[in-house]
């Protein structure tokens, strides 16, 4: 039993600090994130965008000749047919937004779980899955528990993933603690910023110097 309640906590922490990493390491911007949401998609989305609008306002303005009434119902008068064909293309572009944002965000998990190394497929379904009842709970699970994306060795540059001690390329330790507080420091600490320990003294004498890579 405490074996176990051990693997959870040790598993809970190592979730912590990925999480940690990824705050770190990673500064994303939403135009260069945009960029990973497949090109066809963003096409279907806007021909699916300009295919509603043409059928709303193409059975709006045939209405009056089935005998039916035009959207909204209040300007059906003749001088008002501008007025209503704006009104329904503001609720089409209204609803339109929604949908294109949950389509982008779903594409994005798909493309962002695949170079994250995580199951794409499995993270895609989940949240399809997640969407009529919890809403975007899966959205919200997604973006807590993504692995973090690999990141450069700060000595040598090579790319290295979050879940690496060491770096295959220059063994720098890259999950270093201070020995005499043991509390989380950065790779390149001089000293700890916690309790002054010297760090450099205790480092490995023979790693590489950074190469300008
Ligand atoms: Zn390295
Ligand atoms: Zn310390």
């Amino acid at each position: 039993m405490a074996d176990y309640s051990q693997k959870v906590t040790s598993s809970f922490n190592e979730r912590m600090r990925l999480m940690r990493v990824r705050r770190k390491k990673e500064k994303l911007r939403f135009a260069e994130e945009f960029r990973i949401i497949p090109r066809w998609v963003i096409v279907l989305v806007i021909v699916l965008f300009l295919i509603a609008q043409a059928i709303a306002l193409l059975v709006n303005l045939t209405a009056p000749e089935r005998g039916e009434q035009v959207f909204p119902p209040e300007l059906s008068g003749q001088g008002h047919v501008v007025l209503a064909s704006l009104a329904l293309a503001g609720l089409v572009t209204l609803v339109g937004i929604f949908f294109a944002a949950f389509v982008f965000l779903t594409a994005y998990v798909n493309r962002d779980a695949a170079r994250r190394g995580m199951n794409s497929a499995l993270w895609t379904i989940l949240i399809l899955i997640f969407l009529p009842t919890w809403g975007l709970i899966g959205l919200v699970i997604y973006f807590l528990m993504r692995e973090p994306l690999p990141y450069p060795c700060p000595q040598c540059g090579a790319s290295v993933s979050a879940r690496f001690n060491f770096c295959p390329n220059c063994k720098c330790n890259l999950q270093p603690s201070c020995p005499q507080c043991k509390r989380e420091v950065a790779e390149l600490d001089k000293f700890c910023p916690y309790c002054g320990n010297d760090l450099a003294a205790g480092r490995t004498e023979l790693a590489p110097q950074p190469s300008n890579l």
